[in-house]
Formats: C-alpha cells, sequence, structure tokens
C-alpha cells in the first residue's frame, strides 16, 4: 500500500467520493478514566472540550452532506449477501459517547441525519454502564432516532473489572442494561471479554450462564489482547498480573460457541453472536446482525468523523487528526482534519474484502466478492484458496469461500495468505 502523510492541507476530496456511501462512523474521544488494557484514541479529564468539539465535529459530518445522497434501502435481490442489502447505518463508538449531554448528542445526530437520514437506518450509540445517565437520558437518546446501544460491560466479575479499570460494578452493569431495556430499547450489543487476569474457565462460564438469560439481542465476545504501551501490558509482563494461557483461553472461546448456541444465539462472525426470529431470512445472517459492522466486513465504503476517525472510500482509506486540541483547531481553520492517506489498488481491495469476509460465518460470497471486486475471486486468488482448502483451513465451492471450524481458531494464518 502506499501511505501518504500530507504535510499540507490537501483538498477534502471525500465529499466528492461519499456520493451513495450509506454509512457513517462518528468518534466521540472521551473517557472519564483510561481502562487498563485501552489502546484506542480517547482522552480522560478533556470534557472541557466537549462543546468545542461536538461544534467541529459537526462541522466535519455537515462536510459531507451536499454530496453525500445516501440511496433509498432496496430489498435484496435474491439470497446473496451484499452490500446493496445492508441497512443504512450510524455508529458513534469512542470513546464514550454516553457522556456526551443530552443538547450535545442532539446535535450531533442532527448532523449524522443531514448524511444519512435517520429514518430507516440503524443508529448505534456506544456506551458505558458506568456513564449511562438513567432512564431519561436513554428515553432522550431514543426520541433523537437512536435505535440500538452497544454497552461496553466486559466482565460480571468486580475485582476483575476493577484490574481493567473499568468504572462500573458488575450491579451496576445489569442496571444500567436493564435502564435501557425499560426505556425501550430492543436492540442491545453487550461487548464481554474473555482471557482476562485470573479469569478461570468457571468464572467464565457462569458469565456465559447469566447472560444468555438477559435476553439481549447481540453479543461481542472478544478474547483479551494486551496492547503494547497499556498499563495491563506492563503489569503482564513483570508477572504483576497473569492472564490465562492460550489453551485456556481456547477453551473459553469454545465455551461460549457451546452455551450461545444453547441459549438460541446465532454466531455470525468469529466475534459476534445475534438472535434470529422465525421466518429465517432468505440471507442468512440473522436478523439482528449489526449493519454497521457487516459494512466493514463485506468491504463497504464508509465516511468517518472525529479525532483519530478512519474512513474507507475506495480507492482511499483516510484516518482524521488523532489530538482533539488538534482536531479542532483544523476544522476552526477550515482545513480538512485528514492526517493521513492511504491508497488503495484493485488488489488490496481484493484481499481487504477476502480477509474482512472470511471473519464471516458465511464467508466470503462469490457474488458478493464479484459485486466489489468486479473480477471472480478465484480469479485472483485461484492458488491461494486451493492452498488453504487443501490445508482443511477453508470450503470453498460455487457460492463462495468460509473457514472451516480449524480455519476459524487459525484465522489469522488464513488471512495472512491474502496480504
Ligand atoms: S471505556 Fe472503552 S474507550 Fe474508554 S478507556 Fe475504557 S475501553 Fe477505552
Amino acid at each position: 500500500m502506499t501511505r501518504i502523510v500530507p504535510g499540507e492541507v490537501v483538498a477534502d476530496w471525500r465529499a466528492a467520493a461519499a456520493h451513495g456511501v450509506r454509512h457513517l462512523y462518528i468518534h466521540v474521544p472521551f473517557c472519564h478514566r483510561r481502562c487498563s488494557y485501552c489502546d484506542f484514541n480517547t482522552y480522560a479529564n478533556m470534557e472541557d472540550r466537549m462543546a468545542a468539539y461536538v461544534d467541529a465535529l459537526c462541522a466535519e459530518v455537515r462536510s459531507f452532506a451536499d454530496a453525500a445522497s445516501c440511496p433509498p434501502v432496496s430489498e435484496p435481490a435474491g439470497d446473496a449477501l451484499t452490500r446493496a442489502t445492508l441497512r443504512p447505518t450510524v455508529f458513534l463508538g469512542g470513546g464514550t459517547p454516553s457522556m456526551l449531554p443530552e443538547p450535545l448528542m442532539e446535535q450531533v445526530l442532527a448532523a449524522a441525519n443531514t448524511v444519512v437520514p435517520l429514518r430507516g437506518a440503524e443508529v448505534t450509540v456506544e456506551c458505558n454502564p458506568g456513564t449511562v445517565l438513567g432512564r431519561d437520558y436513554l428515553r432522550a437518546l431514543r426520541a433523537m432516532g437512536v435505535n440500538r446501544l452497544s454497552m461496553g460491560v466486559q466482565s460480571l466479575h468486580d475485582p476483575t473489572l476493577r484490574v481493567l479499570g473499568r468504572i462500573h460494578t458488575a450491579a451496576e452493569a445489569r442496571a444500567s442494561y436493564n435502564d435501557a431495556r425499560a426505556a425501550g430499547f430492543d436492540r442491545i450489543n453487550l461487548d464481554f471479554m474473555f482471557g482476562l487476569p485470573g479469569q478461570t474457565a468457571a468464572q467464565w462460564d457462569a458469565t456465559l450462564r447469566e447472560i444468555v438469560t438477559w435476553g439481549a439481542d447481540h453479543f461481542a465476545l472478544y478474547s483479551l489482547i494486551l496492547e503494547a504501551r497499556t498499563p495491563l501490558y506492563a503489569q503482564v509482563t513483570s508477572g504483576r498480573v497473569s492472564v490465562p494461557d492460550d489453551d485456556a483461553t481456547a477453551i473459553m472461546y469454545e465455551l461460549a460457541m457451546e452455551r450461545f448456541a444453547a441459549a438460541g444465539y446465532v454466531q455470525y462472525e468469529i466475534s459476534n453472536w445475534a438472535l434470529s426470529i422465525a421466518p429465517e431470512p432468505a440471507i442468512p445472517i440473522p436478523h439482528h446482525a449489526c449493519h454497521h459492522n457487516l459494512a466493514y466486513w463485506l468491504n463497504a465504503d464508509y465516511l468517518a468523523a472525529g479525532a483519530g476517525a478512519h474512513g474507507h472510500l475506495y480507492p482511499r482509506r483516510y484516518a482524521d487528526v488523532p489530538g482533539i486540541d488538534d482536531y479542532i483547531g483544523c476544522v476552526r481553520a477550515g482545513e480538512t482534519p485528514v492526517a493521513e492517506v492511504t491508497e488503495l489498488s484493485p488488489r488490496d481491495l481484493a484481499a481487504e474484502t477476502m480477509f474482512m469476509g472470511l471473519r464471516l460465518n458465511l464467508g466470503v460470497g462469490a457474488a458478493h466478492f464479484r459485486e466489489r471486486c468486479g473480477v471472480a475471486m478465484d480469479v485472483v486468488f485461484g492458488a491461494e484458496l486451493a492452498e488453504l482448502a487443501a490445508a482443511g483451513l477453508i470450503e470453498y465451492d460455487e457460492r463462495g469461500a468460509r473457514l472451516t471450524p480449524r480455519g476459524r481458531m487459525l484465522g489469522n494464518q488464513v488471512f495472512s495468505r491474502f496480504v
């Protein structure tokens, strides 16, 4: 990939490239406190910049609006999952978007509405159970057009939550979830992690047994990744904190697959489970799948705004200025807040379409690949597909390519063959 780091302001090509784009990511980089494992672009104790940040953010979002004419949703033709089958989406991630007071949240959503009409879209707000401001706040979010919450719970074990530096207890997470349900949210994703410091299989099993009874329609489960330069990484590498080994973590993952399947959840991606409803959809993706994340896995184009946000408008990918003050200063000065642009080749597009799509249980559909890349999958990757199929890591037929159970355990090895 060619990397371009412009040393001077470049003309904002994004508005022109935004035509027809149906997915918008908005980054809210504020947190009350940084969790010990977190390496996201987020900042604590900068709440005094919130209003100025939201002004800048809305200006950036509105700059997309003229050209971004989000096409109406059409009924999917046939039974193939392609970009055209996705609902338009707006996703407020962070950071902790639920720290935004109501008027600022309203301002952000009004700006988003100029790019992707909220009516008919999947509109998700990430929230931390320690910051959800009660049922009135949640009802206000619904009234503003938010129809999905994504709540980072991570653990129901208070000592583990403390090691992770989370600002909430297990009881507060349960209460926040119940508040969200009482406020009328019927689409709620819950994030949990496994392979956590001191975590045992029995503890994880107790968590799984409890959470499948909550009635959430979506779960995302991630194994802990120790990111360099985080406090937790230093604690683990110095031996002060221990984490389960790879085998123990793999057992936890298998336990999750077992418990969720038994509770009626459909695993549709390596880390994601959702409820389906009868009758089964023609496209084998559960009804409650997250369409915003599906856009990433289908390697769709998406706009992104906010400090450190990453957007994808093929043939380019871009990243905004990461610092809050730099971002605000840039927008106030009338400059485009893009810090980095990566030019993508057709080969990059094909590789990303493969390794992102293989995360889905459905795999990479032949029709989707052809629609996205303009060429058949085996024309580009015939040798790689044959080699991985012979190794028992993927299944490959006229419908497309998908990971085998063994391939799922060795996903990174498979993905690297396409890069
Ligand atoms: S709440 Fe989320 S974004 Fe904020 S520090 Fe914790 S993990 Fe990172």
